[in-house]
């Protein structure tokens, strides 16, 4: 479509109005949150101040990815501050600030987190810049990437703003509304990534009306917000917006075209993050069932090994066993051989001895008959 013809045309005029509406709501916001986040830094940084008893508070040297906090997790191995993924629960390698600030300060941004359990999102910030930028703290309520490099409020955007406000126990003191899920705060919130993140960049006529309506519900909540100056022209821009013979510049439909393609871009990036996630975490468990299986095997094969080395030790053993019980068992045969063939000796000569006597018996009565034959023979002689 040329772009005198989609600028007429009206479903795309209702996309670009949308995303001026952001912008207006922004402009509405931006005082408002950096009156709270400078005024946030400066009771964490006197905070930190009392309990360590510092008379300043400087660091600039501390990495939140090595940073040893404040609290230290329970016996039960929890984090004491209710989160889920926190330093304290993986101290090795976990460094102690230097000038007893940041710890206390990483502290400090957890109880402030208004999420169960509470969230913070570390990725956004650099600890480095706490106790100098008050932006640098904001940016941990921020659960959204694209923040980074962003150190002052004219650099948030509608939907970090809002993240920042929501996400503060403190800051959701200043506001009326309560933050449920489908207040008008977080309604607004998520506008920004369905009116960006649109292929088409059409919006029909309700839709836009229901986001410039949701808007200006906010800019007007009771507390605080409505009675800001920048509020009020925000509400009137808002306004505005609403009418059909609203004209859109092609300054303001330039910028809203630049916002959304850094949108999408900011998208493309989160998403090839995701997938480069995905895939390193894919190949990290594939490698680690690869160690697991290799490891498996080589313990199934060096046991099977030792099975086998010890079988054959055995054997040797058995061999020898035999062997020697063989050798133990002829010795004792032997042995009882020698001792039979000794007895048999001696019984053999035990019964030559009694027939030697008995022969020497039967030779004695011998003898007695022939002399008892003379004396009888001399006797009838005499007769
Ligand atoms: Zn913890
Ligand atoms: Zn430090």
């Amino acid at each position: 479509m040329e772009h005198q013809a989609q600028l007429k045309d009206k479903k795309y005029r209702n996309w670009v109005k949308a995303g001026l509406g952001l912008k207006y709501v922004k402009e509405g916001l931006e005082p408002f949150c950096d009156h709270l986040v400078n005024q946030q830094h400066t009771a964490i940084l006197d905070k930190v101040k009392r309990k360590h008893n510092l008379s300043t508070v400087t660091c600039g040297r501390c990495d939140v990815r090595t940073l040893q906090p404040d609290h230290i997790q329970t016996k039960t191995r929890q984090c004491p501050l209710g989160q889920m993924y926190c330093n304290c629960l993986h101290s090795r390698g976990k460094i102690s600030c230097a000038k007893k600030v940041c710890g206390a300060i990483y502290d400090e941004i957890i109880q402030l987190h208004a999420s169960t359990p509470p969230a913070p999102y570390w990725k956004n910030t650099d600890a480095q810049q706490w106790c100098t930028e008050p932006w640098s703290v904001a940016k941990c309520f921020i659960n959204a990437p694209g923040y980074e490099h962003k150190i002052r409020a004219v650099e948030f955007d509608c939907a970090g703003l809002l993240h920042v406000l929501l996400n503060n126990i403190e800051f959701q003191q200043h506001i009326k509304c309560a933050i449920t899920g489908t207040d008008v705060f977080s309604r607004v919130r998520m506008s920004r990534n369905e009116i960006f993140h649109s292929n088409s960049m059409e919006l029909e006529d309700n839709a836009v009306n229901s986001y410039i309506d949701d808007m200006i519900e906010l800019l007007k909540d009771k507390i605080e917000i409505k009675h800001r100056q920048e509020s009020k022209a925000a509400v009137k821009k808002l306004q505005k917006l609403k009418q059909e013979d609203f004209i859109i510049s092609t300054t303001d439909e330039a910028e809203i075209r630049r916002v959304a393609m850094a949108a999408v871009k900011e998208k493309e990036k989160e998403l090839e993050q995701t997938i480069t996630n995905a895939g390193n975490k894919l190949r990290t468990t594939a490698e680690r069932e690869r160690h697991d299986i290799e490891g498996k095997g080589l313990a199934i094969k060096s046991e099977l090994e030792q099975t086998g080395q010890n079988i054959e030790k055995k054997l040797v053993i058995k061999e020898d066993e035999s062997k020697k019980k063989l050798e133990q068992e002829g010795i004792e045969i032997e042995k009882q051989l020698t001792r039979k063939k000794v007895e048999a000796e001696e019984q053999l000569e035990q019964k030559l001895q009694e027939s030697k006597l008995q022969l020497e018996d039967i030779a004695e009565t011998k003898r007695q008959a022939e002399k008892s034959k003379q004396k009888v023979g001399n006797f009838i002689y005499y007769f």
